[in-house]
C-alpha cells in the first residue's frame, strides 16, 4: 500500500500559507480547518517550511503571546522532510516515528500534491487490520 492510494481516499488538498503570514492567522487557519500543520509555500521557491501547532505552543512558551504578531518565517521548520506517491505506508510510519513529527507533505515531480498526517496513516492501518481479522474469521468459519 502506498501514498497514491491514500491520496485517492483522502484527496489532494493541502493547507498552505506564505512565509510572511502572521502566526495569529496561521493559528486561525489551523483552528478553522481542524488540522495540525500548515505547509509554508512561497512563489517561486515552493515549499520553504512547515508550521505545526507544536511550533506555536513552543513559541508562545518561550517568547510570550506577542509572538503571534510575527510572521511564520520566525518559527517554521525549514528542513521539511517529504515523501512521494510511491512511498509505502510502512516507510511513512518509520519516517514519522524517527523524525518525531506527524505530517508529511507529498512531492511529485517537484510539485506539492498532497499531505499525509499520522491520523491518515493510523486510520488506514486500522482499516487494514480489521480487513485481516474479518478475512481470518471467514476462513475459520468456513474451515
Ligand atoms: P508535528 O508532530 O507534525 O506537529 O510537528 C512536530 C515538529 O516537527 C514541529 O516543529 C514541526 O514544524 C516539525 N515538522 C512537522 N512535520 C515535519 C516534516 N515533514 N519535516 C520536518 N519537520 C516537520
Amino acid at each position: 500500500m502506498n501514498v497514491a492510494v491514500l491520496l485517492k481516499v483522502k484527496g489532494r488538498a493541502v493547507a498552505t500559507a506564505r512565509s510572511d503570514t502572521l502566526l495569529q492567522d496561521i493559528a486561525a487557519q489551523l483552528a478553522e480547518r481542524r488540522i495540525g500543520a500548515i505547509v509554508i509555500f512561497d512563489e517561486p521557491n515552493g515549499v520553504v517550511g512547515i508550521v505545526s501547532e507544536r511550533d506555536l505552543v513552543k513559541a508562545i512558551a518561550r517568547r510570550g503571546e506577542g509572538v503571534m504578531k510575527l510572521p511564520a518565517s520566525e518559527v517554521m521548520t525549514r528542513d521539511v522532510v517529504t515523501c512521494s506517491e510511491t512511498s509505502t505506508i510502512d516507510e511513512l510510519m518509520e519516517i514519522m516515528t524517527k523524525g518525531r513529527f506527524r505530517h508529511l507533505p507529498v512531492i511529485e515531480n517537484g510539485s506539492l500534491v498532497g499531505i499525509i498526517s499520522i491520523g491518515d496513516v493510523v486510520k488506514h492501518h486500522i482499516a487494514e487490520v480489521e480487513m485481516e481479522v474479518s478475512a481470518m474469521r471467514d476462513y475459520l468459519s468456513t474451515g
